[in-house]
């Protein structure tokens, strides 16, 4: 029967006349996903692995990100998130009940430290912090269902004992989930490291840094080798409406070609620089993994056999310089743009004051207030002389 042009158009076949092979996968955007029959309708089940129902499921484009991202960290499964932050709400919220304990490390990421506080507050979960650089400040009672890693701590970037407290976690059958935005998948294997083949249960990848590449995409994913971990975060996400937009996937799947290579030279570049910062007398402190005078340097050692450190460094100033002094500082430089976030092509600097920051004493680190410089992809030279001359300004 003939139909009226409106209508024609709106049931005009969607399959393209050929399939054709390109570099980038299809695109998929979808909130409904047309089933062919009630069948197909009846048989979909949650579980799946590729569960095609509905746009806050899973399309093509998002599984194949999130397979990807699975293969990088060399785990099984992948849940993808809007942010690296939502991913870290969904493992607390999947795996933390009122009464249970979470062990974080001092130096975590703040917004989580956060989120837990706000968790303890509001649903009664005990929320205790230990020391990154000692397994012997974890204490595990029958309570405790988690425990927080991060490699390297965000801002003082120390590297964790985590072949100790790894093997703690395994022993007294807590769950550990790492975050694993600094490392990406690429410094080391979170799924198996140190030469007792250790593991995490998940790992949290804020993909919004260095798979992003770009600064201006957010968001987040789990992962874990274990089936039914997977599966009670995935009904956690799916209840909790979470979803992401296949055109930000299509657009971290694009960067992740070039991920290992901007890796590789930001990290370069950041040893270089560690290399200058050391020798000049402003600093009281620099901080980086790969330098041995870096708190944790041995278990950056134990753990990352690649070499690689990624491209972050923070210096702590000589207490003689006040925060008048080092927001000058940070007013001054021009290639680095004051701003949070990493892993982009543009290098970025923050400044912190720690004091604000800890609730454990920190021995390891000098007093002063702390710069942390997020490596681009600028010609090394080009940003040392950016610090040398925000440094003259201080003079
Ligand atoms: C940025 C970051 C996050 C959060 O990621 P967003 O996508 O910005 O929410 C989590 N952990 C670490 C270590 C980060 O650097």
């Amino acid at each position: 029967m003939k139909k009226n042009p409106q209508t024609e158009l709106l049931h005009a076949p969607r399959q393209a006349p050929q399939y054709i092979e390109t570099v980038q996968p299809p695109l998929f955007r979808a909130s409904t996903i047309i089933f062919n029959t009630t069948s197909d309708l009846f048989n979909r089940h949650w579980t799946d692995r590729y569960d095609y129902s509905y746009g806050t499921h899973g399309t093509p484009t998002t599984f194949t990100l999130a397979d990807n991202i699975a293969q990088i960290e060399q785990g099984e499964y992948c849940l993808l998130t809007p942010s690296g932050l939502s991913a870290i709400n969904l493992v607390n919220s999947t795996f933390l009940a009122h009464g249970d304990e979470v062990w974080v490390p001092d130096n975590i990421y703040g917004p989580n430290m956060e989120h837990l506080y706000n968790l303890q507050k509001r649903y009664g979960i005990q929320v205790r912090v230990y020391d990154a650089l000692n397994a012997h400040s974890v204490e595990f009672s029958a309570k405790v269902k988690l425990l927080w890693l991060e490699a390297a701590g965000s801002v003082t970037l120390e590297f964790p004992d985590l072949v100790g407290l790894v093997k703690k976690a395994q022993q007294a059958n807590v769950l550990s989930v790492l975050d694993n935005t600094w490392g990406a998948g690429l410094a080391f294997n979170a799924f198996d490291f140190s030469e007792e083949h250790l593991a995490v249960d998940m790992t949290v990848h804020a993909l919004t840094k260095y798979p992003s590449g770009g600064g201006d995409i957010l968001m987040g994913s789990i992962v874990t080798r274990d089936e039914k971990l997977h599966h009670q975060l995935f009904r956690m996400h799916a209840i909790q409406g979470i979803a992401v937009s296949g055109d930000d996937v299509a657009q971290i799947q694009r960067s992740l070609a070039h991920m290992s290579l901007r890796y590789k030279q930001q990290a370069q570049t950041a040893l270089t620089l560690v290399n200058w910062l050391k020798q000049q007398p402003a600093f009281a402190q620099v901080l980086h993994p790969a330098d041995p005078a870096s708190p944790g340097h041995a278990h950056w050692l134990e753990v990352c056999q690649t070499g690689q450190s990624a491209g972050l460094v923070s210096v702590i100033f000589k207490a003689e310089y006040d925060l008048a002094a080092i927001r000058k500082f940070c007013d001054s430089l021009s290639l680095f743009k004051l701003g949070f976030s990493w892993g982009g092509p543009i290098s970025l600097v923050m400044l912190y004051n720690l004091k604000d920051m800890r609730s454990l004493a920190t021995p390891h680190l000098q007093e002063g207030l702390l710069v942390r410089f997020c490596i681009g992809l600028e010609h090394p030279q080009d940003l040392i002389q950016d610090i040398q001359q925000a440094l003259q300004q201080l003079k």
